[in-house]
């Protein structure tokens, strides 16, 4: 009798040690994972109608198909810091209320036409009923826009707007409910243009591929969460189904779940958000290139 008691007792003990352990191991992932305090950006995010990695029902289910060629992404606008902060914050809105993407150079378009439509509404008269930009020629069938001087066929044809719908071959590379977008594509900055987006999430977020292809370069040299020079922690894939090769900078240190040669999914968890490289917070830098192109990696996401 006595025995059965020791034992059950020492068994008690042992299942609070191990509780006490596993709680612990938990709360010091979090503190590593929650190194970087300047993650104001991606504490705010959070909408629940955002969409998740880029299906219309919040999943993993969306269906790519092989694209034979890739499209040519909208004309980049220059001089384009004066509208920084306006159409980033529309690009969020819009975004995080599960609608597809509009670029600037279609913004502005009608903007500059018209300075009294504000950019949230020509963003949403520019989507169409798939949620992905319209053909120029059918914005301007709207009334709103169709007797403007910039809706003339001329017009069209002469502007540097791109006039047919372009194929969406990636999923977003992170969970956009947890995640704010504080740079787009080709930004003016001091030194260049910015030629990738910037995708602002806490330190630890999964990031994930936005295409099936192959693992050309895994880099992870650096291993503290803090930001030094370049990339930081980077991995290349190389699309299969698109001509794309897509990069993915300033990771968390030691976060890569994918090795070189190794085939990935769409979906697939790569690696997590981190801070490392030229960086002055959390982020992720999404970079496209087609062929040696760099391209507006935002205008092939399926929303
Ligand atoms: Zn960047």
């Amino acid at each position: 009798m006595l025995g059965k008691i020791k034992a059950f007792i020492a068994t008690i003990l042992l299942i609070v040690v191990m509780l006490y352990l596993a709680s612990h191991e938990y709360q010091n992932l979090l503190s590593v994972l929650d190194i970087n305090n300047k993650d104001i950006a991606a504490s705010i995010a959070s909408n629940i109608n955002a969409p998740r990695f880029g299906s219309g029902n919040n999943g993993n289910n969306q269906t790519f198909s092989k694209t034979n060629g890739t499209n040519t992404t909208d004309p980049y606008v220059s001089n384009n810091h004066n509208y920084k902060s306006s159409y980033i914050n529309t690009v969020n809105r819009q975004i995080k209320s599960g609608r597809g993407y509009v670029s600037l150079n279609r913004i502005l378009y009608f903007y500059n036409a018209n300075p009294n439509l504000s950019f949230d509404e020509i963003y949403v008269d520019n989507l169409d009923t798939d949620n992905t930009q319209k053909k120029i020629s059918d914005t301007c069938k709207m009334d709103k826009y169709k007797n403007m001087s910039v809706c003339t066929s001329s017009a069209i044809a002469s502007s540097n707007q791109i006039d047919y719908k372009q194929s969406k071959v990636f999923n977003y590379p992170v969970d956009m409910n947890n995640a704010t977008i504080t740079s787009f594509f080709m930004e003016n900055r001091s030194y260049e243009n910015h030629k990738a987006w910037d995708i602002a999430a806490k330190s630890g977020t999964d990031v994930v591929s936005v295409c099936d292809g192959v693992v050309s370069t895994v880099n992870f040299n650096h291993s503290s969460n803090y930001p030094s020079r370049g990339y930081g922690n980077y991995i290349e894939i190389k699309c299969t189904d698109s001509d794309y090769r897509v990069l993915y900078a300033h990771l968390y240190p030691n976060s890569a779940q994918v090795r070189t040669g190794e085939s990935v999914k769409h979906y697939q968890t790569i690696a997590k958000v981190g801070n490392t490289g030229n960086s002055t917070g959390s982020h992720l830098h999404f970079e496209v290139q087609n062929s040696n192109t760099y391209v507006d990696g935002m205008s092939l996401i399926k929303p």
